[in-house]
């Protein structure tokens, strides 16, 4: 009884945190929402509502995990696919201590329309596990992995469901994925999943994927506004695989990173941070804590420091109706995954702040991701020029073709950017035709 207790005060407590994360909102009811917004606009037909305003699939697994103090510990994860009309479904897995159900499946919606926005032949999937893997060992975070894709294996193929990394996951995270899957089929499944280690069929530049895509938004929002990137002031939350190379590679466009903040809070420095140092410093103590050369804030205050552009590359629901009034900054582009909600989006309209929404500002990793199946499966591979000319091609047109879309409809660019990849994913179910 007490056990369950606990349990049940331990899911509460979850549910209570991702809605936290969203600004008090239950994350798939705000994708929901930003789903009809742009469907109203365009005048979607019922029938394509009823269907893409759901997912397909929802797979939840309960599975033991064998700890070095000899302990059973027993995990929840999920996996959903959101819509494969438009092809295998694809996205990544993230483990976090805050992950439910309702979050994997707005974040499996989002990838749907994200790949619709850049024009890959993928659908939208995630998953996630509810775990902080801060406390695991490396052992019992490798066997934590193995057990979770052994427990997907069923949904999960290279022409079928290809997950990639996410929050708390890594290219050797991707590695052992791949590894469980191929022991499963007797034979080396490179396809399986992207994000790996060059070694194992990785690609180049996926690491830098995602961040380097930010920046090419941010370059194109930046021009389509008439904002000068030279000396612009930038500010970035999060400090992990997106936000870091954001902040590096905009300072490499001529930007100054003037805050930058993760799990251990924010750092400011009007004059500019000295990002080589920044780095060095965040790979050799493993974080930012404790970094000198800057004032230190809170990660809200760092939300509303004074910038041109804001990077919010950490979690979901950061920029709320309680904080949307005071952010300063001229550009928002979300670097995470659904860091705005429906009511900050309203007061980021009306004050005439631009935002590039995470469908397309975060799409770079999906993009290479996309680049390095194709590489898997043709067992051929591209150099990083390649990689990142085709990624600047495909950024440059999405975003193009999203503020053509926006201003056509008088709509933000969240909603122009809904408008293009729902009007993709309808006609594919209008073409496939329902079956039987
Ligand atoms: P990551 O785990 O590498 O990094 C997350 C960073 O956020 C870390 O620096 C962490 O310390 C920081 N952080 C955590 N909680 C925070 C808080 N409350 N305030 C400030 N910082 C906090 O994750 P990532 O892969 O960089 O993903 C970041 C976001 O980008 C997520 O929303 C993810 O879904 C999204 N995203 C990632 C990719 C990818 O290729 N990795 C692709 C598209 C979107």
């Amino acid at each position: 009884m007490a056990v369950n207790a606990r349990r049940r005060g331990a899911q509460r407590h979850r549910v209570v945190q991702a809605e936290a994360g969203a600004g008090g909102r239950n994350l798939f009811d705000m994708a929901v929402e930003q789903f009809h917004a742009a469907a109203d606009r365009m005048g979607l037909d019922d029938n394509l509502r009823r269907i893409l305003g759901v997912c397909q699939h929802q797979y939840t697994v309960n599975f033991p995990v064998q700890m070095d103090d000899g302990s059973i510990q027993v995990f929840e994860g999920h996996r959903v696919q959101h819509n494969v009309a438009r092809g295998p479904a694809k996205g990544g897995i993230r483990f976090h201590q805050d992950v439910t159900l309702d979050e994997v499946k707005a974040l499996a919606m989002w990838m749907t329309w994200k790949c619709a926005v850049v024009g890959i032949p993928f659908g939208g999937a995630k998953g996630g596990v509810t775990v902080d893997p801060r406390g695991l060992s490396r052992g019992e975070l490798e066997n934590l992995t193995r057990r979770f894709t052994a427990e997907i294996s069923p949904l999960i193929g290279p022409y079928k469901d290809i997950p990639a990394p996410d929050v708390n996951t890594n290219p050797q995270v991707m590695a052992w994925i791949m590894d469980t899957y191929s022991m499963r089929e007797g034979h080396s499944v490179l396809g399986v999943v992207t994000g790996k280690p060059l070694t194992v069929g990785g690609s180049e530049g996926r690491g830098e994927a995602t961040g380097r895509g930010v920046v090419y938004a941010a370059i194109a929002a930046a021009k389509a506004r008439g904002l000068d990137l030279t000396g612009a002031q930038v500010v970035v939350q999060g400090f992990g695989n997106v936000g870091s190379v954001a902040a590096k590679l905009s300072r490499k466009a001529g930007a100054t990173v003037v805050g930058i903040s993760d799990v251990t809070g924010g750092y400011y420095n009007p004059r500019g941070l000295d990002m080589a140092a920044v780095l060095d410093y965040a790979r050799a103590n493993g974080s930012l804590g404790g970094y000198p050369d800057a004032d230190r804030v809170t990660n809200a205050e760092l939300l509303t420091l004074p910038c041109d552009i804001l990077i919010p590359a950490a979690l979901e629901g950061q920029l709320t109706g309680a904080n949307a009034g005071q952010v300063q900054a001229r550009l928002i582009v979300e670097g995470a995954n659904g860091p705005t909600t429906p009511e900050a989006d309203a007061i980021f309209a009306e004050r005439g702040i631009f935002v590039v929404p995470d469908i397309l500002a975060n799409a770079g990793g999906v993009t290479v991701s996309y680049f390095e199946w194709v590489q898997a499966l043709q067992a051929f591979s591209w150099t990083e020029r390649e990689i990142n000319a085709r990624l600047r091609n495909i950024m440059d047109q999405a975003f193009a073709a999203t503020y053509r879309t926006a201003e056509e409809h008088g709509v933000s660019m969240r909603t122009g950017a809904l408008i293009c990849a729902i009007g993709r994913v309808a006609d594919a179910v209008t073409v496939r035709g329902i079956y039987p």
